[in-house]
């Protein structure tokens, strides 16, 4: 539902009540420059690439263009909108915050694969969701959310996408100083957060938590049919995943238990997603920074970059977010807080979830449902938390499990390995302070044969797995010893795993390359990009950097074409490790 009918009212910021979205116009903008785009978000939506260079794609991507949309359509024809949603905020209750700085601008399928995105811009003007502040982005934040985004998803970590970045010279944007504005065209296959569930939820919405969580399964998932009854290595609750007709309120006091439900199945879909998405992080070293519910997807996409970064030495109690002084958003901290996050969008759907299978009655919509059961639902909703909690455990422990094999270039996984070598891995470059990504890169190039001797171990560990000035601790023998001691249990592993022989040896470094990237956007690195592109006015740089970022296993990027465009440029050989 929106909040109202004619689309040029009431911009500003206002409290909105029986609606998720409101209509709203992006501002114009003049004299715009199309900085960069990214060629892989552009194939993914189904858009050649083409299109980037006409002026009617510029005009779309600062706004200016309401694409499908004239003057004469009525509101809900092609007319932008920005959502509404609200946050627990460092773990406090935040109230409404809602799309602040981002306007929708329309759905597009891609013919081929199917799959639809929401196109939006971040940076396009003030909503009713701005609070006190501008509505606007600057080129530094903008930037980074370009690269991060496209750099996630190449490393096949669930995320929103980001289609091209423009400057806007004659935007002034205050923030320490006067910068100019830039605009993201970013998509997502749904910008849906599990703050949009806890709006509702504080506001007591109880009509509209039903209708938002069946649009979410019935739209964004596809249909209730394609939500798991139960996932894989967990126990099945013991309740029947039938739903049963025709039961009336009698039921709704009935016996304790997890009966489930369908929306019991979609809270469990939304669960699995993020904790595929969290284990991903973990394996690779990414963080958030600002875990909020409003930064939660309900798809489990990496979403919201603000002081994000990717891990350099491995140090599990970083965090990125400079106000974090509890560590609450630290690397560490990121399953504990997803799940926290993901408890609270249960306690929004609690009285969904502790109906049990009678809600496929219709029965809130016939019946109705007082105040008082409801309390009574929501209480038998903690045991199906409960038991998802359980999943969500498994599922994160699964994939965190099967990346960490992959990235070790191992065929299987053996219960050992966790203490022997992940733990015993993560132990040594924590306090050896070695670079988490980098280590497994250089790892993956190195042959079996290398390593064979106690002294050849001692030479790779002293100067293989360190960049050059950062830390001088693997000189001293007793940590060049603990890096060596590890090498050889993962030699013999290696070796147990695909034998010595050369070929073995030969598709287990490319098995490794394929998982263990090449590149990823570090902070330095981003900030170098900045550098260039604001202050010596460079634009080439943008594009090599997320070349780079879409490309990230790549050896070398020089002279290699990818998506039809030929990769010339020098920041590989700066950047590459
Ligand atoms: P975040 O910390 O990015 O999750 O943002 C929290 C809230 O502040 C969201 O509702 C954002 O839309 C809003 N917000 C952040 N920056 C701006 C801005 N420059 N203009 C308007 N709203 C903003
Ligand atoms: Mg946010
Ligand atoms: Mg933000």
């Amino acid at each position: 539902a929106a909040s109202h009918k004619t689309p040029r009212d009431h911009i500003g910021p206002r409290q909105v009540r029986g609606a998720l979205f409101s209509w709203v116009r992006p501002e114009p903008q003049s004299r715009p420059e199309l900085l960069a785009v990214s060629p892989a978000a552009f194939k993914d939506l189904g858009l050649s690439l083409s299109e980037a260079k006409t002026d009617l794609f510029l005009q779309t991507a600062v706004g200016n263009h309401i694409w499908g949309w004239d003057e004469t359509a009525n509101a809900g024809e092609g007319y932008p909108w920005a959502q509404c949603y609200g946050g627990f905020q460092f773990g406090e209750w935040a109230g409404q915050l809602g799309d602040g700085r981002a306007i929708s601008l329309f759905e597009a399928t891609n013919p081929e694969t199917r799959r639809r995105y929401e196109v939006q811009l971040k940076g396009a003007g003030i909503t009713p969701y701005s609070r006190f502040a501008d509505g606007k982005a600057v080129l530094r934040s903008s930037i980074r959310e370009f690269v991060a985004s496209e750099a996630l998803n190449a490393l096949r970590i669930p995320s929103t996408r980001a289609l091209a970045l423009s400057l806007l010279p004659d935007s002034k944007v205050r923030r320490e100083t006067v910068e100019p504005g830039a605009i993201v065209v970013r998509m997502a296959e749904s910008w849906i957060r599990l703050g949009s569930f806890d709006i509702l939820r504080a506001r007591g919405d109880r009509g509209l938590i039903r209708q938002l969580a069946t649009y979410v399964a019935e739209d964004v998932f596809g249909g209730w049919d394609k939500l798991p009854a139960r996932l894989d290595n967990v126990e099945k609750p013991e309740a029947a995943s039938e739903p049963r007709r025709g039961v009336g309120k009698d039921e709704v006091e009935g016996p304790e238990g997890a009966e489930e439900n369908r929306f019991a199945r979609l809270y469990r879909e939304i669960v699995r997603r993020n904790a595929l998405t969290v284990a991903k992080w973990q394996a690779y070293g990414f963080m958030n920074g600002v875990l909020n519910t409003d930064n939660t997807s309900i798809l489990g996409l990496s979403i919201d970059f603000g002081p994000f970064a990717f891990m350099d030495n491995f140090d599990p109690n970083y965090t990125p977010n400079h106000d974090d002084h509890f560590l609450r958003y630290s690397y560490r901290n990121q399953a504990t807080i997803i799940w926290w996050n993901l408890v609270r969008l249960g306690e929004a759907l609690g009285e969904l979830l502790g109906a049990g299978p009678e809600v496929d009655n219709d029965f809130f919509v016939e019946k109705g449902v007082r105040e008082d059961d409801a309390e009574k639902l929501v209480a038998r909703a903690e045991t199906i938390i409960t038991q998802v909690g359980d999943e969500y455990k498994a599922v994160f422990y699964n994939e965190y499990k099967r990346l960490f094999t992959a990235r070790l270039g191992l065929k299987t996984f053996k219960e050992s390995d966790f203490d022997e070598l992940f733990s015993g891995l993560l132990d040594t470059m924590e306090e050896l302070e070695l670079d988490f990504n980098l280590f497994y890169r250089r790892l993956s190039t190195l042959k079996t044969a290398e390593i064979a001797t106690e002294s050849e171990r001692q030479d790779k560990a002293g100067r293989f797995f360190y960049k050059e000035g950062v830390t001088g601790k693997a000189d001293e023998p007793e940590a060049r010893r603990k890096v060596a001691d590890w090498l050889e249990k993962w030699r013999l592993r290696v070796i147990e795993d695909w034998g010595d022989a050369e070929e073995a040896e030969e598709a287990r470094i490319k098995a490794m390359k394929a998982v263990n990237p090449n590149f990823i956007p570090r902070g330095w690195i981003l900030d170098e990009v900045i550098r260039r592109v604001e202050k010596e006015g460079e634009r080439d740089v943008l594009n090599r950097v997320i070349t780079m970022a879409t490309h990230p296993f790549e050896d070398s990027w020089a002279g290699r074409t990818f998506d039809g465009i030929e990769y010339k440029g020098d920041v590989e050989e700066e950047h590459r490790w």
